[in-house]
């Protein structure tokens, strides 16, 4: 064991940036905590523009091999890295949970599978990407995605190797070569996931990952002109930021940001379901973009609903996310508290009522929160809070419950709970959202795009979607004569 390694509940990980396949130190370092009890994991290398040059310049060196690297033997080291995924499921799971805080038993049976799946899908996806010819006037058009060059994929913590290999399993799968910035609250698994690139076989240069504060090293990497690609997922302040430098190159961004996501419940429905539904938010704390925090339902049964989610939240147990019987983990870092504690304050201060919670737990614990009595224009219904804060508001028809679902900033996802196929396809019609549930949570297609409307981001990723923000596409029109060589 050396003084860059660490050990997090027994695996061994590297605290070192892999930049051009090489473990690569930084004169500083920054202090890696986990939320479950407060204590320091270790020192982690903390990069910043020096950093951020040396890993694009080994992603662009990289690149043209890569790129000309055929694609069924870039699907086969895709394959082999989503082995070593499944065979050190339950060390990345570990890992994952004690440095985020997030449930064991949903990285162990959920998250890890599907980073795993990332992998394979995105190299199976690459063996079918074609386009048929178009033909012009006896000219054919030939469509082909050729690799852009480096990209730079910059993720949060609430689900850093899950949104990180959604990132880079198509790019690499496009042929790009890969720059990855982990958020500084989780950064261990990105580390893990370099051992296990490499070990796949996957060539020096290809996957970088360099660690630090984004305030610190995200410039240099988004402003850089050779870098060809920026993906990000995090908050709109951010995006915004990265936005301004990445259009001193204009650089195409992918950005998958906040949401403030509706559940509607109609009537009509079966009610355990809507609140099964809606229980299910509490999730990660509340740390899911994706979260419907804004439970609208039909006035009529709205005492009926929250009487049945009261018994159900109020089951819940809170506390060790390592601890299988445990269903709501702590929350990311304590300003993070803070954060969603003013947010829960200025409601109550401003009129709203807690039905449960509404106040801090233990340590870095947030009680689960149904506050009731809220404005459509208050900052509770209109502001992402990001932790296990949800409200209610009732509505009395169809047009009602649309309008308030549709009025917010963002438009990342909406859930309908509905016992009508008719209302369904009504409703969902008008939703702004850039995925709509109906019956149904967080199931999705790796084929499908997925992305948000409005202030939830720019751009759809998944399935060719990727494809098509992580390659070039280029046209090739050929005439049907001119050909000298008729053999
Ligand atoms: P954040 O924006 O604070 O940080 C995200 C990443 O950006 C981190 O790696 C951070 O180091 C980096 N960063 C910070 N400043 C930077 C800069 N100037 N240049 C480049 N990089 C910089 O977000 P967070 O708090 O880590 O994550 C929570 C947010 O992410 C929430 O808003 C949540 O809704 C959103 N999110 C969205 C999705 C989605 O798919 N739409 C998924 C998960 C999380």
């Amino acid at each position: 064991m050396n003084e860059h390694r660490i050990t997090v509940a027994g695996v061994a990980v590297d605290t070192r940036h892999w930049i051009g396949g090489e473990r690569i130190a930084s004169a500083g370092t920054f202090t890696d905590v986990s939320p479950i009890d407060g204590s320091a994991l270790g020192e982690i290398a903390r990069g910043g523009p020096a950093e951020a040059a040396a890993a694009v310049a080994a992603a662009k060196a990289a690149f043209p091999g890569w790129a000309a690297t055929p694609r069924a033997e870039r699907a086969r080291i895709l394959h082999a890295i989503a082995d070593g995924v499944e065979k050190r499921i339950e060390e990345l799971a570990i890992v994952e949970t004690t440095d985020n805080g997030a449930l064991l038993r949903s990285h162990r049976r959920g998250v890890m599978p599907r980073v795993a799946h990332n992998f394979r899908f995105f190299a199976d996806w690459l063996l079918t990407l074609d386009h048929e010819d178009f033909g012009t006037r006896g000219h054919t058009n030939h469509v082909s995605w050729d690799p852009a060059g480096p990209c730079v994929l910059i993720t949060p913590w609430n689900a850093p190797l899950m949104l990180a290999t959604w990132k880079v399993a198509p790019a690499l799968a496009a042929g790009n070569t890969v720059v990855l910035k982990p958020a500084e609250w989780s950064p261990l698994t990105a580390s893990l996931l370099a051992d296990i690139a490499a070990e796949a076989g996957l060539p020096a240069g290809v996957l970088n990952v360099v660690q630090g504060h984004g305030s610190e090293i995200g410039d240099a990497l988004t402003s850089n002109p050779d870098v060809r690609r920026i993906s990000f997922t995090g908050s709109v302040p951010t995006a915004r930021r990265i936005a301004e430098s990445a259009a001193a190159n204009l650089t195409p961004l992918s950005l998958e940001l906040g949401g403030k996501s509706p559940l509607l419940v109609f009537a009509d429905t079966d009610l355990d379901l809507a609140v099964d539904l809606a229980v299910e938010q509490y999730d990660n704390a509340g740390q899911v973009c994706l979260a419907a925090t804004r439970l609208l339902v039909e006035e009529s049964v709205a005492e009926e609903f929250t009487r049945r989610f009261v018994d159900r939240a109020t089951a819940l147990k809170q506390g060790d996310p390592r601890d299988e019987a445990t269903d709501i983990g702590p929350n990311i870092h304590s300003r993070q508290l803070e954060k969603i504690d003013g947010f829960v304050q200025r409601a109550l201060a401003s009129g709203a009522r807690a039905v449960i919670g509404g106040h801090r737990g233990d340590g870095r614990y947030y009680a689960p929160t149904l506050l009731t009595d809220v404005r459509q224009d208050s900052e509770i219904v209109q502001e992402e809070v990001f932790g296990p804060v949800l409200t209610l508001q009732t509505f009395t028809d169809e047009d009602e419950a649309i309008r308030l679902a549709n009025d917010t900033r963002f438009g990342l996802a909406a859930t309908v709970a509905t016992g009508s196929r008719e209302r369904a396809e009504r409703v969902t019609a008008r939703l702004v959202a850039g995925t709509v549930w109906v019956n149904c949570f967080f199931v999705r297609d790796l084929q499908a795009p997925f992305g948000g409307s409005r202030l939830s981001g720019v751009g759809r990723e998944g399935g060719t979607w990727s494809f098509d923000f992580y390659c070039d596409l280029k046209n090739t029109v050929t005439a049907p004569n001119g050909w000298k060589n008729h053999g």
